[in-house]
């Protein structure tokens, strides 16, 4: 009896050993389950099988508290976990996919732009700051021989100037230069459709008319009331004195009664008379103009003025390079006006 009770308990000793050997199998088995996927895949997964873990040591740790936990509660429990495995890792694959190349491609993107546009501004920043402006006037014209050369240059420079023009026919070759000039971006200014002296200096009326009657024209030619007016001869001459006692004293005071502003200038380029070459058109204009004011050059575009355009380009290089702007007079112009000797 006694060595059927030992054999039976040494059978049950075995039974009992057999089904551990079992369990440890099954949560093996388990364990190598979740550990597989993590190792195949991305750093993001490593999270999920240190929960994994977690989990699988807890259910290791409770196995050898609870021995009788059921086979049924385990393949649930592997079930769950591998769902979870599942679905973690498709979030785990499509996040990085989704989120990894959003990082990447934003600065890709981005800082190629910033680098560019950091360029561009060291590019575009002027080699010197702006040294003053350079207002180019032409007075006498339109001429057929000068002025389409003289807009030729201004053009391909990017550069507008202003025209002080005298009279033309309607319907003329001035008239389409006059019209150019406005649709270029230049400013149509007066200076009267009579330059003789003894006409527009007789009387204050007929200087008042002179432009007037300009001014309307011009408006009906390009639909532009010009405002900007030039006294033949600037402010300043005496020659009227021949004519009208006090007549440019009389004229700047009814012309600030109105809307009418007058320009003479503060560089003289001398082409109406005392510079014979383009370089001493040149020289005259470049060596009068100064920094850090308006520099306003007297220069003439009618019918015989070749040095004025073969010396035009070399002014403005020289004031580019000098750092000077190039600007057309407007209304809003401050005025640059000489002394009144009449
Ligand atoms: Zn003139």
């Amino acid at each position: 009896m006694k060595k059927r009770r030992n054999s039976s308990i040494a059978t049950c000793f075995w039974v009992i050993l057999v089904l551990l050997f079992i369990l440890g199998l099954i949560t093996h088995t388990l364990r190598l389950n979740t550990t597989i996927f993590p190792e195949e895949d991305s750093h993001s997964q490593i999270s999920n099988t240190a929960s994994h873990d977690v989990d699988s040591n807890f259910t290791t740790s409770e196995s050898t508290k609870q021995e009788n936990t059921s086979i049924k509660d385990k393949i649930e429990d592997s079930e769950s976990t591998s769902q979870s495995s599942t679905t973690s890792e498709t979030e785990s694959v499509t996040e990085p996919t989704v989120t990894q190349p959003e990082e990447t491609t934003q600065p890709s993107e981005t800082e190629p732009a910033v680098k560019e546009t950091d360029e561009s501004l060291i590019e575009t920043d002027p080699v010197k700051p702006i040294a003053g402006t350079i207002f180019l006037t032409f007075d006498d014209g339109p001429s057929l021989s000068i002025t389409p050369q003289i807009l030729d240059i201004l053009k391909s420079n990017n550069i507008t100037a202003t025209f002080f023009i005298v009279d033309y026919e309607y319907g003329s070759e001035k008239e389409d230069l006059v019209k150019r000039a406005f649709n270029e971006g230049h400013t149509i200014a007066l200076h009267g459709t009579s330059h003789q002296y003894s006409e527009i200096y007789s009387s204050l009326d007929a200087l008042i008319s002179n432009f007037e009657t300009l001014q309307e024209k011009v408006f009906t030619s390009t639909g532009y009331r010009s405002y900007i007016i030039r006294f033949p001869g600037g402010s300043s001459n005496t020659v009227s004195k021949k004519y009208s006692e006090g007549i440019m004293t009389k004229a700047v005071e009814y012309f600030s009664t109105t809307d009418f502003v007058y320009f003479d200038w503060n560089v003289d380029s001398q082409d109406a008379g005392g510079a014979y070459s383009k370089e001493e058109v040149f020289e005259n204009v470049t060596s009068m103009i100064k920094p850090n004011r308006n520099n306003v050059v007297l220069m003439h575009d009618s019918n015989n003025k070749k040095y004025t355009v073969e010396a035009l380009q070399d002014i403005i290089n020289w004031g580019i390079a000098e750092g000077y702007v190039f600007e057309a007079i407007t209304h809003e112009t401050p005025q640059v006006t000489h002394r009144i000797a009449n």
